[in-house]
């Protein structure tokens, strides 16, 4: 950096949240710094499935008690990431395989089926105008023939999405890079500076660097930054393990949910299988117990996976949160923010999370989105 301007604002963390943030920040006017112990998007932005499953998500179990603010902030940011996808390939030339491809949720069985009648009942409720439509397993399997023939009916979703993780986070990064951000790859954050009941910057190791805002969006390791003040279990890794095989001709056009996993897959033929929720710390394994429940429910999804080649797996963490939602907002002392704990959806919510954490930076939160912040006010948890 040399003799550096100092910066408006550091973030800690190079992810989805961090770049994301740090496009609309530098685009907002704020001089940003992004530290990254690694490189951007070294963890587990680049290893999601990128599925822009705003609904189908929003049921999970950790989630259905919050089931407006899920609905509200995913569907929103499923929608800037038509947006965000054309900006990135009008001004950077990168296609980062956004599309909507439809989810379908299946049933195998009364429970799934019962499960499949709530989430409807949910969606009539807090989404009125999303369409969502129940068919039986036969015409489910005339939208995707390569489904079981055990599925007996399905919910299908047809305004879910798709993007490319990886080439999206590279994309984030140039954009943010050419917008005027600075980032510092291999730049561990030691400690968040407090003084006066104010945040005045970050330490590496023995070096100090000041700015007026921080944004802590460490993901997983959240809890873990010094000077945040955040108990472990606050912010806490969840494991998840991902299988790629792939079909000829593309396995589904859809997104398929069910049996307790997802099947994503790409147009030229990958297939990504997911995933599991594991609270085992930060131990990055891929195991074999893994590896086979998540064979046993693709299989079960798609027999034709018997005879699919194994083309990789990797296991990376989601950043859980006590209470399921994300923190995003003022952390406590004045300067300090938080955009973390998305666990299962961070890149479906790093189009709202960095429209919100600009809003309230600069003090221009959109009218219709600041009731849907109140519930992720990281303050919470004090
Ligand atoms: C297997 C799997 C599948 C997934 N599928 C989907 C999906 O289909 N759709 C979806 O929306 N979401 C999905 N997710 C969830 C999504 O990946 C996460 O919610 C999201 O990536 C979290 O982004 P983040 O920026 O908070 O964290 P991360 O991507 O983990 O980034 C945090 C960054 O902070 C850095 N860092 C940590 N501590 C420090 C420090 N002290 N100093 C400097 N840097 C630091 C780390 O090196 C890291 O690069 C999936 C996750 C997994 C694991």
């Amino acid at each position: 950096m040399g003799a550096a301007v100092q910066p408006d604002v550091i973030v800690v963390g190079g992810g989805v949240m961090g770049c994301a943030s740090a496009l609309r920040l530098q685009q907002a006017g704020l001089r940003t710094l992004v530290l990254e112990r690694s490189v951007p998007g070294a963890e587990a932005s680049s290893a999601a499935a990128g599925m822009l499953a705003a609904t189908v998500e929003a049921d999970h179990p950790a989630l259905r008690p919050h089931a407006p603010t899920a609905l509200g902030l995913g569907r929103r940011s499923r929608a800037l990431h038509v947006d965000l996808a054309e900006e990135l390939l009008a001004e950077h030339g990168v296609d980062v395989g956004r599309r909507d491809c439809g989810a379908l949720r299946v049933a195998f069985d009364d429970d799934d089926d019962a499960a499949l009648d709530a989430c409807q009942q949910t969606l009539a409720t807090h989404a009125p105008d999303e369409l969502a439509e129940r068919l039986t397993g036969a015409a489910a399997r005339s939208l995707e023939p390569a489904l079981s023939s055990d599925v007996r009916s399905a919910l299908h979703v047809p305004g879910e999405g798709q993007l490319e993780p990886p080439v999206f986070l590279r994309a984030l990064a140039l954009a943010a890079d050419r917008a005027g951000a600075t980032f510092r790859s291999g730049a561990l954050v030691s400690e968040v500076v407090v003084e006066g009941g104010r945040c005045r910057g970050v330490r590496l190791g023995g070096e100090r660097l000041d700015a007026a805002h921080v944004v802590v969006a460490a993901g997983s390791w959240t809890s873990l930054v010094p000077g945040l003040g955040l108990r472990a279990a606050q912010v806490h890794p969840v494991r998840g393990q991902v299988l790629l095989t792939e079909s000829r001709p593309p396995l589904f056009r859809h997104l398929v949910f069910g049996a307790h996993g997802y099947v994503c897959t790409r147009p030229d033929g990958r297939v990504l299988c997911g995933s599991t929720e594991e609270r085992v710390g930060f131990r990055r394994e891929v195991t074999l117990g893994g590896l086979r429940s998540i064979v046993d429910l693709a299989t079960r999804l798609a027999p034709r996976l018997e005879s699919a080649p194994l083309r990789g797996q990797w296991s990376r963490y989601r950043p859980g949160t006590a209470d399921g939602l994300p923190l995003v907002g003022r952390a406590g002392p004045e300067g300090l923010w938080l955009a973390s704990g998305h666990f299962r959806n961070g890149i479906l919510l790093s189009a709202v999370t960095a429209e919100l954490l600009t809003g309230l930076l600069t003090g221009d939160v959109p009218a219709d989105l600041a009731p849907l912040a109140v519930p992720l006010d990281p303050r919470r948890f004090a």
